[in-house]
């Protein structure tokens, strides 16, 4: 029984790791890579293995840089079943059609400049296939996938329904458990529950997105949020926040309706200018029993959710453009979050330029995309094809991330049983390496880093190195 790892050894997006035990080969998550255009070309390139060679997958949740590369695979021969949460089979179903329409839109306008054999990575009508093909589980739930395989799906608190995974492997005399972390979010944050114990494990792999940092505290970051709304409301303009369709923005609203006399939002007219953000809502609320004690007692006082008075859902483009006549007194919560697209874009336009706008980042922002220029404070920037200063205000509020910091990453590996090897993921290569030395440091944890390629075999947590390792 091994575990090779694939996707999010190098860099951030795209995570994947394949695990073969007993006969079987199972994937965990298959996600999409994302970032510069180059980085984006990578999604295209062949699995490095056979999907009609996979027996099952196991996602952990529903973004994209899990689950965006599962219609390619069920494309290229994989017809095995796909085991995942019940909330993220709904999760999938927006976010893998909002993916493959994208796709669809950047190969049309591709063939129209010239390249007459662009293709979409995949169809709208491919991503409902692979979802059509999802089987949900709830947390606490054992279920044997294969015979001496059994998945059991744990709360990550990272966004709605998104698990850790432990998988409990028997070949022969051989039983090993393996946790697979996917994201895991911060614990006390908004609506979500704190990452469940890690329990018992053999070997442990965990992501580590912020694995070289700590978060801003929470009340700071909420006073924060609040001093940047009074400001720009003295200020007489707009404030903008790129969000993610998925969690940020529904935690936004959340905490929106809870300051809402505080912040004085009554003031301002509020905009979730995403239909994707606002079908993934519905979701959200519609799932109460995966809510905290907090969002379900506010709900019950509330009884609506959001609890804004002045927010538009503006699904339509018509509706979406009529924003652009706002000179100020508006909050726009738009896609993406990175603002490499979506419509955040076109308010970009008619804002970046005004010192009297505000532009608040929230969440993580990939090497290569227009939010990370934004938020490593570039003085131009192009958006469709044209340059643009950057004279708004720009704030980065580090406490509402959706991944926990090291601490949070900390406290989840305090929670385990037994003392397994831990092996670092998902991060880009620094906050990896230092992430390990912090495990090391707090509790003499030797962690490694695996590479694309690199194998572990389970039962005596040897890793094989793909490549020997330079002098
Ligand atoms: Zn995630």
């Amino acid at each position: 029984m091994e575990i090779e790892f694939y996707g999010a050894t190098r860099r951030v997006t795209g995570s994947c790791h394949i695990l073969r035990a007993n006969g079987f080969t199972v994937l965990l998550d298959c996600g999409l890579m994302q970032g510069s255009r180059e980085v984006e070309a990578l999604n295209r390139e062949p699995f490095p293995f056979d999907p009609a060679d996979i027996d099952a997958v196991v996602l952990s949740h529903g973004h994209i840089d899990h689950s965006g590369r599962l219609p390619l695979l069920v494309n290229r021969g994989f017809s095995g079943p796909i085991y995942t949460h019940h909330g993220t089979i709904e999760l999938c179903r927006i976010l893998l059609r909002d993916s493959a329409m994208l796709s669809e839109n950047d190969a049309r306008f591709m063939q129209k400049h010239g390249q007459r054999n662009a293709e979409p990575l995949y169809t709208v009508e491919q991503a409902q296939q692979c979802v059509s093909g999802m089987t949900g589980l709830r947390y606490g739930e054992r279920r044997e996938i294969l015979p001496g395989i059994a998945v059991t799906l744990f709360d990550a608190g990272h966004i709605l329904a998104s698990a850790f995974v432990r998988l409990e492997i028997t070949e022969g005399e051989t039983s090993r458990t393996l946790v697979f972390s996917g994201d895991l979010g911060q614990y006390d944050s908004p609506i979500l529950n704190d990452p469940e114990t890690l329990g018992h494990a053999d070997t442990v792999i965990v992501e580590s997105t912020y694995g070289d940092r700590q978060h801003r505290d929470f009340e700071k970051t909420l006073a924060e949020i609040g001093e940047i709304i009074e400001t720009s409301c003295r200020e007489c303009g707009n404030i903008l926040i790129p969000a993610f369709s998925i969690g940020r923005s529904q935690e936004l609203l959340y905490l929106f309706g809870m300051n809402f006399e505080k912040w004085k939002l009554d003031q301002w007219q509020v905009f979730l200018d995403s239909p994707m953000a606002i079908e993934a809502s519905r979701i959200y609320w519609h799932y109460e029993e995966l809510w905290d004690e907090e969002a379900r007692l506010f709900r019950r006082n509330m009884r609506k959710m959001p609890p804004v008075g002045n927010l538009h859902l503006t699904g339509r483009v018509e509706e979406s453009m009529k924003i652009n006549d706002i000179h100020e007194g508006a909050i726009i919560i738009a896609g993406s979050g990175m603002c490499n697209g979506g419509r955040i874009v076109h308010h970009l336009k008619r804002n970046i330029e005004r010192p009297e706008c505000h532009i608040i980042i929230t969440g993580f922002q990939a090497e290569g995309t227009l939010g990370r220029q934004i938020v490593e404070g570039r003085s131009e920037v192009r958006l469709h094809g044209r340059s643009y200063r950057v004279r708004a205000q720009l704030h980065t509020v580090g406490g509402l991330s959706a991944h926990g910091d090291r601490n949070d990453l900390l406290r989840w590996l305090k929670s385990r049983e037994g003392s397994p090897k831990v092996m670092i993921v998902h991060g880009e290569e620094s906050v990896k390496e230092s992430f390990r030395e912090f495990l090391l440091d707090e509790i003499a944890i030797d962690a490694l880093v695996p590479k694309p390629g690199d194998r572990l075999d389970l039962a005596s947590n040897q890793l094989r190195r793909a490549e020997p390792e330079a002098q």
